[in-house]
This record gives C-alpha cells, sequence and structure tokens, in this order.
C-alpha cells in the first residue's frame, strides 16, 4: 500500500535531472529499499560535504538533506554518527543546532584517512553507511567535481569507509545528483554516457541502495518522507526550518555548488524551488496519513 506513495515521492525528487543527463538513471523501487533498510538499522554512519576549490568551503547541497537524515533516523530511536572533512565541519553544526540532532561530528583528516575510517568503524560498529553528496574516487582513483576538476590533493579519501562496509556486509546507502558522488559506481555505464565528463568524474564504488536526485539535499528529505511513510510519523521538518538550516550553512560559509556563490541557493536553484520540493514530499506523507486517519474511521 506504501508503493503508491514512494512512487509520488521518486517523482518528486527527480525534478531537474535532465539537467546534467541524469534523469537516463532510473532506479524502480530502489527508494523504497533503502528507507525500509534504514527502518531497520541501529547505527547509521552519514557521510557529506562537497568542498568547492575556489571558496575551500563547503558547498550548500549535501549537508540540510544530511541533518535532515540524521533527525528522522533519531526521532525513530536510531543512533547516527556524521562524518565529513574540515570544509563542512561548521556548516554541519550549524544544522545539527537547527534541528537538535545528537548525534556526533567526525572530520576525517587528510592525512591518514584510512586509519581514521577503520578506527570510526571499529569503534562504533555501524549497521549503516550512507552517503549523501560526498565526493567519490573515479576509476583513476582521484575524485573531481562536476566540471572535471581535480579534488584529490583537498579532499579526504572517505570511500574507505564504504570498501570496508562491503568487507563487514554493513549495508550501504547513497545520495547523488551529479555521478561523481561516492556510491554512484552503481549506473556507471549510464554516467559514463551520459553525463558531461562521465567518463572520468563517475564515482568508482557503488552502494547497495542507490537514490538518484534533482538535488541531493532533496535526496536526503526523500528517505525521511520513506521513514515517515513506514513509521506513520511526520519526521520531515517545515519551510520554516529549510530556511533556518540554509541560512545557518551561509552563516558557516557554504556556497552554491554551481554559482559559487554565498547566496539563499542550492544548485542554482532558488530558495522557493527548493521549498516547493519539501512541501511536496510532506503533503505525500500527510495524505498518506490522513488517508488512513479516515480507513480507521
Ligand atoms: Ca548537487
Amino acid at each position: 500500500m506504501n508503493k503508491k506513495y514512494f512512487e509520488q515521492i521518486d517523482r518528486v525528487i527527480r525534478k531537474n535531472l535532465e539537467q546534467r543527463g541524469m534523469d537516463k538513471v532510473r532506479l524502480v523501487g530502489e527508494l523504497e529499499r533503502a528507507s525500509r533498510s534504514l527502518f531497520e538499522s541501529e547505527t547509521v554512519f552519514i557521510v557529506t560535504g562537497f568542498c568547492i576549490r575556489d571558496t575551500l568551503t563547503g558547498e550548500t547541497d549535501g549537508p540540510i538533506g544530511a541533518i535532515s537524515l540524521a533527525s528522522g533516523l533519531e526521532q525513530l530511536g536510531k543512533k547516527v554518527v556524521i562524518i565529513t572533512d574540515e570544509y563542512s565541519r561548521e556548516m554541519l553544526f550549524n544544522c545539527k543546532m537547527v534541528k537538535g540532532v545528537k548525534g556526533p561530528i567526525e572530520v576525517v583528516p587528510h592525512k591518514a584517512a584510512e586509519y581514521f575510517c577503520n578506527h570510526l568503524i571499529n569503534n562504533y560498529k555501524p549497521s549503516h553507511i550512507v552517503g549523501v553528496e560526498r565526493p567519490g574516487r573515479a576509476n583513476d582513483g582521484c575524485c573531481y567535481s562536476m566540471r572535471g576538476e581535480n579534488l584529490s590533493d583537498i579532499v579526504p579519501n572517505t570511500d574507505i569507509l564504504f570498501e570496508k562496509a562491503k568487507e563487514l556486509c554493513i549495508r550501504t546507502i547513497a545520495v547523488g545528483d551529479g555521478g561523481n558522488e561516492v556510491g554512484m559506481g552503481k549506473v556507471s555505464s549510464l554516467v559514463m554516457n551520459c553525463v558531461n565528463k562521465g567518463e572520468k568524474i563517475c564515482a568508482a564504488i557503488s552502494s547497495d541502495y542507490l537514490i538518484v536526485a534533482g538535488v541531493s539535499n532533496w535526496g536526503g528529505h526523500a528517505l525521511v518522507a520513506g521513514l515517515s511513510l513506514l513509521s506513520d510519523k511526520i519526521l520531515l521538518h517545515d519551510r520554516k526550518t529549510e530556511i533556518q538550516l540554509l541560512k545557518s550553512m551561509l552563516e558557516a560559509g557554504a556556497v552554491d555548488g554551481c554559482t559559487k556563490k554565498s547566496t539563499m541557493t542550492v544548485d542554482g536553484l532558488s530558495l522557493e524551488e527548493n521549498l516547493e520540493i519539501l512541501e511536496s514530499l510532506r503533503k505525500i506523507v500527510k495524505g498518506r496519513m490522513r488517508k488512513d486517519c479516515v480507513m480507521a474511521g
């Protein structure tokens, strides 16, 4: 019975995908499978933060979706650990405050990233690892922006978490919108053929479940909407909170990943366009709950 609601959510977050050729990627039922898997999780790593080379700060896409998901999971009693690099630490800290998320933020250093990631897994023993707009290493071992700039010298390698997850049977979920994010290896042939510079930038590593959204923040919200359907609770925040989140990101130095400017936009899309998506997701969840009430009545 939830299936049609998951399909509606998927349709909403696919808006804008054609801009980068990602509309060719269609993974039917993936959002529902990912949500169900997270619904059964215990401890979840959420890895996020995409550094913009020109400003050496994180961008506005990623952390909002990551913190939205962290909050949704915590409302269901799950443990959450947020993992990032130095460029997005302050932004995540601010977003955490806005949403009242309790889980710690762990900052992976550029040097000894592998040692640090192994330590995180041994220490927290996650059941799930979720990447939200996190740079992934391409086939050549480097990671790239959507424009094809090599970011490997500044971005610590967090693919290690996903590699280790495969060894240890930890479930992995990835959210992305451009093909260069960790987990996109699952659809590598499509990314290579359909996305500009796809062959160069496509992330090599795959994930168990992959959420492809027009903007990665929307993918994070979509998972929260999915968890809302499964738990019969509205876990998704309202537009006022979304505005506060974006404001708090800018205060910490975030820039729009497309325009590289410090504006109330995400991936070049206006605040209103982003709020519309959030509103649509909330409407779907609320619609389902109203229907339940009517049926129970
Ligand atoms: Ca993006």
